[in-house]
């Protein structure tokens, strides 16, 4: 079972992936926590260039090293564990780039994702959780506890509020995929919510 978590910086997926890691370990599943960019030993060195490099990245550059690393870390690290039969649970994955990259940084959101396809040879989660939010509170939140901040958390509120748009329309396409919950909502409902969706999943 493969599970990624989505949505903008301060929405909360950190959080929710670590509860849910407990709740199904508690019920004696194994579970693989992974995130991107930067799951694997290549793509943490790629992770410090896309997010604390110096300078201009062309748009096109970018959505490559996005690419680069989740073609290895998928290789490597994900489709091995789910041939081992363990839950995979991902913070980001290729909606990320379609939104990022795509929305974001204004490339093609169906070219950004055929080269997302291409690099993970056609991996899908089989559920994505989206934590919606308002990119303004996820700014608020991440000011209360950030001290470093990456190239895109300084991006102008426009960038974000297209990534917000971009994440609900994928939602909106693939609701059989998605499972989308309002990131404002206590922690502990939105848990109830996820588990609930997983639990479906797993009988
Ligand atoms: O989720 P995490 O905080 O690790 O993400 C790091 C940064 O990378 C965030 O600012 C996020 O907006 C950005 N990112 C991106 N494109 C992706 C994945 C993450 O711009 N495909």
């Amino acid at each position: 079972l493969f599970i990624t978590l989505e949505g903008g910086d301060g929405s909360g997926k950190s959080t929710q992936m670590g509860a849910l890691t407990e709740w199904l370990q508690g019920h004696d599943r194994t579970v693989v926590q992974a995130r991107e960019p930067g799951g694997t030993d290549l793509g943490l060195e790629l992770r410090e260039i896309v997010l604390h490099r110096r300078g201009h990245i062309a748009p096109r550059a970018e959505a490559l090293l996005y690419a680069a690393d989740r073609a290895h870390h998928v290789a490597t690290v994900v489709r091995p564990a789910l041939e081992r039969g363990d839950i995979v649970i991902q913070d980001r994955y290729l909606d990320s780039s379609v939104a990022y990259q795509g929305a974001g940084r204004v490339l093609d959101p169906d070219e950004v994702r055929d080269l997302s396809l291409w690099a993970t040879e056609g991996l899908l989660p089989h559920l994505t959780v989206l934590l919606d939010l308002d990119p303004a509170v996820g700014r608020e939140r991440l000011d209360a506890s950030r001290t470093r901040y990456d190239r895109l958390e300084a991006e102008e509120a426009a960038f974000h509020e297209r990534v917000r748009n971009a994440y609900l329309a994928l939602a909106a396409a693939e609701p059989e995929r998605f499972l989308v919950l309002d990131a404002t909502r206590p922690v502990d409902e939105l848990q109830a919510g996820i588990r609930d969706r997983v639990s479906a999943l797993l009988d």
